[in-house]
């Protein structure tokens, strides 16, 4: 499933139990299939689920072998940012910089594709375990807005990256942002960031000797 089930009126960040309104007939088709796996699940006592739903995938396999590369003009962000910068495209449209957030442009949580397929061996792994008929949030839990991603996008790429300013996508809503407590609670996803952290932290402990 998908964030966008969360439309517009959950408070960011959102919870599983959010309200469910779809802005869009994207976000309508997510609401439908996940009434139909629910109503499956309820008539049919031996199947259980577990319903991811992604916030916003970005980022390649580390291979190059696997990556994000739509055919014709992209639709999402992160793929038209990178056509701009290796001079496929000449500028990105920035979809409206009057939205009720700190620059003005739509904030959304992304998150690395690599992290989504983790935490999908682990919802198999819960439902092989006997866990229950569940549903996940899957977000880093932090919102970029477009403008600090086009600045990361050049800083990572090196390359200038032309934007002119657009009006508002119908349907896009201004924040979407995870809380992804629980599935790392239940299924005890982190992400690689997480675990860097995590052990950045305990070496900063003291009593713990680290390099100066
Ligand atoms: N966006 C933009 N220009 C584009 C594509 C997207 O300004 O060419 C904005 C969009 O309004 C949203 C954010 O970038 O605030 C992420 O959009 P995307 O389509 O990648 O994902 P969505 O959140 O809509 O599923």
């Amino acid at each position: 499933s998908s964030a966008t089930v969360y439309g517009e009126h959950g408070v960011p960040p959102m919870s599983e139990d959010a309200p469910l309104s779809a802005t869009n007939p994207y976000g309508q088709t997510k609401v439908m299939m996940e009434q139909i796996i629910r109503d499956v699940a309820i008539a049919d006592k031996n199947l259980r689920y577990a319903m991811l739903r992604y916030f916003n995938p970005v980022g390649a396999h580390p291979s190059g072998q696997i990556g994000e590369h739509p055919r014709g003009i992209p639709n999402n962000l992160m793929p038209y940012v990178q056509q701009v910068a290796i001079g496929l495209r000449e500028k990105l449209s920035v979809f409206g910089d009057d939205y009720p957030t700190a620059d003005g442009t739509g904030e959304r949580d992304y998150i690395h594709v690599i992290d989504l397929a983790d935490a999908h061996v682990l919802a198999l792994e819960y439902l092989r375990k006997g866990g229950e008929s569940n549903i996940f949030n899957l977000g880093n839990g932090k919102g970029f807005s477009v403008k600090e991603m086009i600045e990361a996008a050049k800083k990572a790429t090196g390359k200038d990256i032309k934007v002119e300013m657009g009006a508002r996508r119908a349907g896009d809503p201004a924040q979407l942002i995870a809380s992804s407590e629980k599935a790392r609670k239940i299924l005890g996803w982190k992400t690689p960031a997480e675990v860097f952290d995590e052990q950045l932290r305990s070496l900063q402990q003291p009593g713990v000797a680290t390099t100066p």
